[in-house]
Protein backbone atom coordinates (compact mmCIF):
# COMPACT_ATOMS: atom_id res chain seq x y z
CA UNK A 1 0.00 0.00 0.00
CA UNK A 2 1.51 3.67 -0.64
CA UNK A 3 0.59 6.51 1.43
CA UNK A 4 1.21 10.32 1.08
CA UNK A 5 -0.24 13.52 2.29
CA UNK A 6 -2.84 15.30 0.51
CA UNK A 7 -2.88 18.79 2.47
CA UNK A 8 -4.29 19.88 5.69
CA UNK A 9 -7.66 20.59 7.23
CA UNK A 10 -9.02 24.10 8.01
CA UNK A 11 -8.06 22.97 11.89
CA UNK A 12 -4.19 21.75 9.94
CA UNK A 13 -4.26 18.52 10.12
CA UNK A 14 -2.43 16.66 7.67
CA UNK A 15 -4.59 14.08 5.91
CA UNK A 16 -3.44 11.03 4.41
CA UNK A 17 -4.25 9.49 1.14
CA UNK A 18 -3.30 5.71 0.60
CA UNK A 19 -3.67 3.13 -2.49
CA UNK A 20 -4.53 0.18 -2.39
CA UNK A 21 -4.10 -2.87 -5.18
CA UNK A 22 -4.14 -6.10 -6.34
CA UNK A 23 -1.99 -8.13 -8.68
CA UNK A 24 -4.85 -7.19 -11.72
CA UNK A 25 -3.93 -3.41 -11.42
CA UNK A 26 -7.49 -2.63 -9.73
CA UNK A 27 -6.52 -0.06 -7.33
CA UNK A 28 -8.63 2.28 -4.87
CA UNK A 29 -7.54 5.77 -3.21
CA UNK A 30 -9.39 6.57 0.35
CA UNK A 31 -8.51 9.55 2.24
CA UNK A 32 -8.66 9.88 6.06
CA UNK A 33 -10.69 12.50 5.53
CA UNK A 34 -14.16 11.38 6.12
CA UNK A 35 -12.81 7.79 5.37
CA UNK A 36 -13.83 8.92 1.27
CA UNK A 37 -12.88 7.06 -1.26
CA UNK A 38 -11.83 9.16 -3.69
CA UNK A 39 -10.67 6.82 -6.69
CA UNK A 40 -11.63 2.97 -8.07
CA UNK A 41 -9.81 2.13 -11.01
CA UNK A 42 -10.94 -1.08 -12.74
CA UNK A 43 -10.86 -2.62 -16.18
CA UNK A 44 -13.27 -3.07 -19.19
CA UNK A 45 -13.53 -6.07 -21.63
CA UNK A 46 -10.14 -4.92 -23.28
CA UNK A 47 -8.18 -4.91 -20.11
CA UNK A 48 -8.68 -0.76 -20.48
CA UNK A 49 -8.48 0.83 -16.68
CA UNK A 50 -11.12 3.93 -15.86
CA UNK A 51 -11.66 5.61 -12.60
CA UNK A 52 -14.92 4.62 -11.84
CA UNK A 53 -16.21 6.93 -9.25
CA UNK A 54 -17.17 10.42 -9.12
CA UNK A 55 -14.78 12.40 -6.50
CA UNK A 56 -12.72 15.67 -6.53
CA UNK A 57 -8.20 15.60 -7.30
CA UNK A 58 -7.28 17.93 -3.84
CA UNK A 59 -8.54 18.39 -0.35
CA UNK A 60 -10.01 21.45 -1.13
CA UNK A 61 -13.14 19.79 -2.79
CA UNK A 62 -13.94 17.80 -0.15
CA UNK A 63 -13.48 20.05 2.69
CA UNK A 64 -16.51 21.96 0.26
CA UNK A 65 -18.61 18.97 -1.34
CA UNK A 66 -21.93 19.34 0.22
CA UNK A 67 -23.03 15.72 -2.26
CA UNK A 68 -21.11 13.27 -0.35
CA UNK A 69 -19.04 12.06 -2.95
CA UNK A 70 -16.98 8.74 -1.80
CA UNK A 71 -17.92 9.63 1.69
CA UNK A 72 -18.85 7.35 4.82
CA UNK A 73 -22.03 8.50 6.40
CA UNK A 74 -22.82 8.15 9.81
CA UNK A 75 -24.21 8.46 12.49
CA UNK A 76 -27.06 7.50 11.08
CA UNK A 77 -26.96 8.28 6.96
CA UNK A 78 -29.92 9.32 5.30
CA UNK A 79 -32.81 10.30 6.76
CA UNK A 80 -34.96 11.00 10.17
CA UNK A 81 -37.88 12.79 10.04
CA UNK A 82 -37.97 16.11 11.88
CA UNK A 83 -34.79 15.26 13.27
CA UNK A 84 -36.21 13.62 15.97
CA UNK A 85 -36.21 10.05 17.88
CA UNK A 86 -36.69 8.54 20.80
CA UNK A 87 -35.02 5.84 22.72
CA UNK A 88 -36.35 4.34 25.63
CA UNK A 89 -37.86 6.94 28.17
CA UNK A 90 -35.38 9.96 26.37
CA UNK A 91 -36.37 11.91 23.29
CA UNK A 92 -33.67 13.01 21.27
CA UNK A 93 -33.59 16.25 18.55
CA UNK A 94 -30.90 16.29 15.84
CA UNK A 95 -29.99 19.24 12.96
CA UNK A 96 -32.17 19.43 10.60
CA UNK A 97 -30.12 19.81 7.54
CA UNK A 98 -32.28 18.68 4.66
CA UNK A 99 -35.35 21.05 4.89
CA UNK A 100 -37.48 19.86 7.75
CA UNK A 101 -35.06 16.23 7.96
CA UNK A 102 -32.32 15.11 9.63
CA UNK A 103 -30.17 13.51 6.60
CA UNK A 104 -26.51 11.53 6.48
CA UNK A 105 -25.59 12.41 10.40
CA UNK A 106 -25.99 16.36 10.68
CA UNK A 107 -23.96 19.30 10.23
CA UNK A 108 -20.63 17.54 10.57
CA UNK A 109 -20.75 13.91 9.90
CA UNK A 110 -18.90 11.71 9.35
CA UNK A 111 -18.09 12.84 6.01
CA UNK A 112 -16.36 15.73 7.27
CA UNK A 113 -14.66 14.26 10.48
CA UNK A 114 -10.74 13.08 10.21
CA UNK A 115 -10.52 9.36 11.09
CA UNK A 116 -7.29 7.38 12.41
CA UNK A 117 -5.57 5.58 9.40
CA UNK A 118 -3.99 2.06 9.66
CA UNK A 119 -2.34 0.14 7.00
CA UNK A 120 -3.57 -3.89 8.16
CA UNK A 121 -2.50 -5.12 5.05
CA UNK A 122 -1.56 -9.04 4.83
CA UNK A 123 0.67 -10.60 2.43
CA UNK A 124 -2.84 -11.76 0.70
CA UNK A 125 -4.59 -7.84 0.52
CA UNK A 126 -4.03 -4.44 0.79
CA UNK A 127 -6.52 -3.62 3.27
CA UNK A 128 -6.87 0.22 5.17
CA UNK A 129 -8.36 0.26 8.60
CA UNK A 130 -10.42 4.02 9.77
CA UNK A 131 -11.21 4.42 13.04
CA UNK A 132 -13.14 7.52 14.76
CA UNK A 133 -14.56 8.23 17.82
CA UNK A 134 -18.11 9.80 18.18
CA UNK A 135 -18.71 11.48 21.28
CA UNK A 136 -21.55 11.15 23.47
CA UNK A 137 -24.10 13.51 21.95
CA UNK A 138 -21.60 14.87 19.20
CA UNK A 139 -24.47 15.86 16.59
CA UNK A 140 -27.14 15.07 19.15
CA UNK A 141 -26.68 11.48 18.94
CA UNK A 142 -26.31 9.69 22.68
CA UNK A 143 -23.10 7.12 23.64
CA UNK A 144 -19.63 7.48 22.87
CA UNK A 145 -19.39 5.49 19.76
CA UNK A 146 -16.48 3.93 18.72
CA UNK A 147 -16.56 3.24 14.42
CA UNK A 148 -14.01 1.12 12.47
CA UNK A 149 -14.16 1.06 8.56
CA UNK A 150 -11.90 -1.54 6.84
CA UNK A 151 -11.38 -1.17 3.47
CA UNK A 152 -9.97 -3.93 1.71
CA UNK A 153 -9.14 -4.75 -1.96
CA UNK A 154 -9.12 -8.52 -2.55
CA UNK A 155 -7.62 -10.55 -5.73
CA UNK A 156 -11.01 -11.26 -6.97
CA UNK A 157 -11.38 -7.21 -7.95
CA UNK A 158 -13.43 -6.85 -5.20
CA UNK A 159 -13.63 -3.53 -3.11
CA UNK A 160 -14.90 -4.69 0.50
CA UNK A 161 -15.96 -2.15 2.98
CA UNK A 162 -16.38 -3.83 6.67
CA UNK A 163 -18.25 -1.60 9.73
CA UNK A 164 -17.59 -2.37 13.16
CA UNK A 165 -18.93 -0.10 16.19
CA UNK A 166 -19.92 -0.44 19.97
CA UNK A 167 -21.27 2.38 22.01
CA UNK A 168 -21.43 3.04 25.88
CA UNK A 169 -24.74 3.84 25.63
CA UNK A 170 -27.44 3.08 24.03
CA UNK A 171 -27.73 4.89 20.45
CA UNK A 172 -28.78 4.84 16.80
CA UNK A 173 -26.29 3.86 13.63
CA UNK A 174 -26.60 3.27 10.17
CA UNK A 175 -23.56 3.57 7.98
CA UNK A 176 -22.98 3.63 4.51
CA UNK A 177 -20.59 4.52 1.65
CA UNK A 178 -21.81 7.08 -0.85
CA UNK A 179 -19.96 6.27 -3.58
CA UNK A 180 -21.37 7.50 -6.97
CA UNK A 181 -20.79 4.87 -9.67
CA UNK A 182 -20.13 5.78 -13.43
CA UNK A 183 -18.98 1.97 -14.91
CA UNK A 184 -17.97 4.14 -18.03
CA UNK A 185 -15.82 6.44 -15.93
CA UNK A 186 -16.34 9.07 -13.63
CA UNK A 187 -15.98 11.83 -16.90
CA UNK A 188 -18.18 9.79 -19.04
CA UNK A 189 -21.95 11.85 -19.27
CA UNK A 190 -24.74 10.27 -17.62
CA UNK A 191 -25.59 6.91 -15.82
CA UNK A 192 -29.18 6.21 -17.99
CA UNK A 193 -28.00 3.32 -19.88
CA UNK A 194 -26.49 1.30 -17.05
CA UNK A 195 -28.64 -1.82 -17.11
CA UNK A 196 -29.52 -2.09 -13.52
CA UNK A 197 -31.29 -5.02 -11.17
CA UNK A 198 -31.63 -5.08 -7.89
CA UNK A 199 -32.90 -7.95 -5.97
CA UNK A 200 -35.97 -6.47 -4.43
CA UNK A 201 -39.53 -7.12 -4.99
CA UNK A 202 -40.36 -4.31 -2.23
CA UNK A 203 -39.44 -0.47 -1.81
CA UNK A 204 -40.21 1.80 0.35
CA UNK A 205 -42.29 4.99 -0.88
CA UNK A 206 -42.18 8.20 0.88
CA UNK A 207 -43.81 11.58 1.62
CA UNK A 208 -42.94 14.68 -0.23
CA UNK A 209 -39.98 14.86 1.91
CA UNK A 210 -38.37 11.44 1.31
CA UNK A 211 -39.63 10.11 4.82
CA UNK A 212 -41.39 6.36 4.53
CA UNK A 213 -44.72 6.38 4.69
CA UNK A 214 -44.00 2.83 6.89
CA UNK A 215 -45.65 0.95 3.72
CA UNK A 216 -43.35 -1.74 1.85
CA UNK A 217 -44.94 -1.59 -1.35
CA UNK A 218 -44.78 -4.05 -4.13
CA UNK A 219 -41.90 -2.94 -7.36
CA UNK A 220 -44.60 -4.54 -9.46
CA UNK A 221 -45.96 -2.85 -12.22
CA UNK A 222 -44.21 0.42 -11.02
CA UNK A 223 -40.84 2.21 -12.12
CA UNK A 224 -39.19 0.68 -8.91
CA UNK A 225 -38.89 -3.17 -10.35
CA UNK A 226 -35.23 -4.23 -11.52
CA UNK A 227 -36.24 -7.26 -10.78
CA UNK A 228 -34.34 -8.16 -14.15
CA UNK A 229 -31.92 -5.79 -16.03
CA UNK A 230 -33.02 -2.70 -16.80
CA UNK A 231 -31.84 0.70 -18.14
CA UNK A 232 -31.78 2.95 -15.51
CA UNK A 233 -33.16 5.82 -17.58
CA UNK A 234 -35.50 3.79 -19.51
CA UNK A 235 -38.69 4.60 -16.76
CA UNK A 236 -37.38 7.30 -14.99
CA UNK A 237 -39.22 10.52 -16.38
CA UNK A 238 -42.37 8.74 -15.90
CA UNK A 239 -45.27 10.07 -14.76
CA UNK A 240 -45.15 8.80 -11.09
CA UNK A 241 -45.59 10.20 -7.87
CA UNK A 242 -42.86 8.83 -5.92
CA UNK A 243 -40.54 9.37 -8.52
CA UNK A 244 -41.84 13.42 -8.75
CA UNK A 245 -41.22 13.28 -4.52
CA UNK A 246 -37.64 11.95 -5.47
CA UNK A 247 -36.98 14.29 -8.55
CA UNK A 248 -36.28 10.63 -10.03
CA UNK A 249 -34.41 7.41 -8.37
CA UNK A 250 -34.07 8.41 -4.58
CA UNK A 251 -35.81 5.69 -2.61
CA UNK A 252 -34.93 2.91 -0.30
CA UNK A 253 -35.44 -0.81 -1.69
CA UNK A 254 -36.25 -3.70 1.05
CA UNK A 255 -33.99 -6.65 -0.11
CA UNK A 256 -34.84 -9.70 -0.93
CA UNK A 257 -32.53 -11.84 0.84
CA UNK A 258 -31.39 -10.25 3.85
CA UNK A 259 -30.92 -12.50 6.66
CA UNK A 260 -27.80 -12.60 8.90
CA UNK A 261 -24.40 -11.03 8.90
CA UNK A 262 -23.23 -13.04 5.30
CA UNK A 263 -23.49 -10.42 2.90
CA UNK A 264 -25.82 -11.41 0.21
CA UNK A 265 -26.48 -9.82 -4.03
CA UNK A 266 -28.48 -7.01 -3.45
CA UNK A 267 -27.83 -5.12 -7.05
CA UNK A 268 -26.11 -6.07 -10.30
CA UNK A 269 -25.26 -3.00 -13.09
CA UNK A 270 -23.79 -3.28 -16.03
CA UNK A 271 -22.48 -0.51 -18.80
CA UNK A 272 -23.10 -2.01 -22.15
CA UNK A 273 -19.68 -0.42 -23.69
CA UNK A 274 -17.03 -1.28 -21.64
CA UNK A 275 -18.91 -4.30 -20.24
CA UNK A 276 -18.18 -3.68 -16.96
CA UNK A 277 -20.33 -5.27 -14.35
CA UNK A 278 -20.55 -4.40 -10.70
CA UNK A 279 -22.24 -6.52 -8.28
CA UNK A 280 -23.39 -5.19 -4.99
CA UNK A 281 -23.34 -7.66 -1.58
CA UNK A 282 -24.59 -6.47 1.33
CA UNK A 283 -25.39 -7.60 4.99
CA UNK A 284 -27.91 -4.96 5.03
CA UNK A 285 -31.58 -5.10 4.44
CA UNK A 286 -31.94 -1.81 2.50
CA UNK A 287 -30.16 -0.42 -0.36
CA UNK A 288 -30.65 3.47 -1.33
CA UNK A 289 -30.88 3.80 -5.49
CA UNK A 290 -29.94 7.65 -6.17
CA UNK A 291 -29.23 9.02 -9.55
CA UNK A 292 -27.15 11.95 -8.88
CA UNK A 293 -30.30 13.80 -9.59
CA UNK A 294 -29.41 16.92 -7.50
CA UNK A 295 -25.48 17.43 -9.45
CA UNK A 296 -26.17 20.14 -12.11
CA UNK A 297 -22.83 20.94 -13.40
CA UNK A 298 -21.54 23.07 -10.57
CA UNK A 299 -19.10 20.64 -8.77
CA UNK A 300 -15.60 20.20 -10.58
CA UNK A 301 -14.52 17.06 -10.30
CA UNK A 302 -11.76 15.29 -10.56
CA UNK A 303 -9.50 16.55 -14.16
CA UNK A 304 -11.87 19.33 -13.96
CA UNK A 305 -14.89 17.26 -15.05
CA UNK A 306 -18.55 19.38 -14.37
CA UNK A 307 -20.85 16.68 -12.47
CA UNK A 308 -23.99 16.66 -14.32
CA UNK A 309 -27.44 15.66 -13.60
CA UNK A 310 -27.07 11.65 -13.35
CA UNK A 311 -23.37 11.16 -13.90
CA UNK A 312 -23.54 9.28 -11.19
CA UNK A 313 -25.53 6.20 -9.74
CA UNK A 314 -25.78 5.61 -5.93
CA UNK A 315 -26.00 2.17 -4.45
CA UNK A 316 -26.44 3.02 -0.69
CA UNK A 317 -26.26 -0.35 1.96
CA UNK A 318 -28.30 0.19 4.59
CA UNK A 319 -31.06 0.26 7.24
CA UNK A 320 -34.45 1.47 6.01
CA UNK A 321 -34.84 5.43 6.08
CA UNK A 322 -36.10 7.10 9.56
CA UNK A 323 -36.03 3.49 11.01
CA UNK A 324 -36.11 5.12 14.73
CA UNK A 325 -39.56 6.14 13.69
CA UNK A 326 -40.94 3.29 12.07
CA UNK A 327 -41.35 0.22 14.29
CA UNK A 328 -42.05 -2.06 11.53
CA UNK A 329 -38.77 -1.63 9.73
CA UNK A 330 -35.55 -3.70 10.90
CA UNK A 331 -34.31 -1.66 14.47
CA UNK A 332 -31.00 0.65 13.75
CA UNK A 333 -30.92 0.82 17.93
CA UNK A 334 -27.19 0.04 19.01
CA UNK A 335 -27.40 -1.18 22.59
CA UNK A 336 -24.48 -0.06 25.28
CA UNK A 337 -21.93 -3.16 24.91
CA UNK A 338 -22.96 -4.54 21.94
CA UNK A 339 -21.56 -5.27 18.80
CA UNK A 340 -22.08 -3.22 15.65
CA UNK A 341 -21.04 -5.01 12.01
CA UNK A 342 -22.08 -4.25 8.31
CA UNK A 343 -20.32 -4.99 5.69
CA UNK A 344 -21.03 -4.62 1.96
CA UNK A 345 -18.72 -5.54 -0.93
CA UNK A 346 -18.54 -3.86 -4.46
CA UNK A 347 -17.54 -6.97 -6.81
CA UNK A 348 -16.17 -6.03 -10.47
CA UNK A 349 -16.02 -8.15 -13.73
CA UNK A 350 -16.38 -7.91 -17.41
CA UNK A 351 -19.13 -9.29 -19.94
C1 LIG B 1 -30.10 11.09 -0.57
C2 LIG B 1 -30.40 12.21 -1.55
C3 LIG B 1 -29.32 13.24 -1.42
C4 LIG B 1 -28.00 12.56 -1.71
C5 LIG B 1 -26.83 13.49 -1.63
C6 LIG B 1 -28.79 10.50 -0.94
O1 LIG B 1 -28.46 9.49 -0.05
O2 LIG B 1 -31.11 10.13 -0.52
O3 LIG B 1 -31.66 12.78 -1.32
O4 LIG B 1 -29.53 14.31 -2.29
O5 LIG B 1 -27.81 11.51 -0.83
O6 LIG B 1 -26.88 14.25 -0.52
Amino acid sequence: MKKRGFGKNSNGVEIEHYTLSNKSGMRATIISYGAILVSLEVPDHRGKFADVVLGYDSLDGYLTDAAYLGAILGRYANRIARGQFTLGEVSYTLACNNGQNHVHGGLKGFDKVVWAARDISTVMVDALELTYLSKDMEEGYPGNLTVRVVYTITPENELKIEYFATSDKDTIINLTNHSYFNLAGHESGDILEHQLMINADRFTPTDSTSIPTGELRSVKGTPFDFTRPTAIGLRAKQSNEQLTYGYGYDHNFSLNESEGLSPSLGARVCEPKSGRILEVWTSEPGMQLYCGNFLDGSIRGKSGVAYQKHQGFCLETQHFPDSPNQPNFPSTVLKAGAPFRSATIFKFFNQ
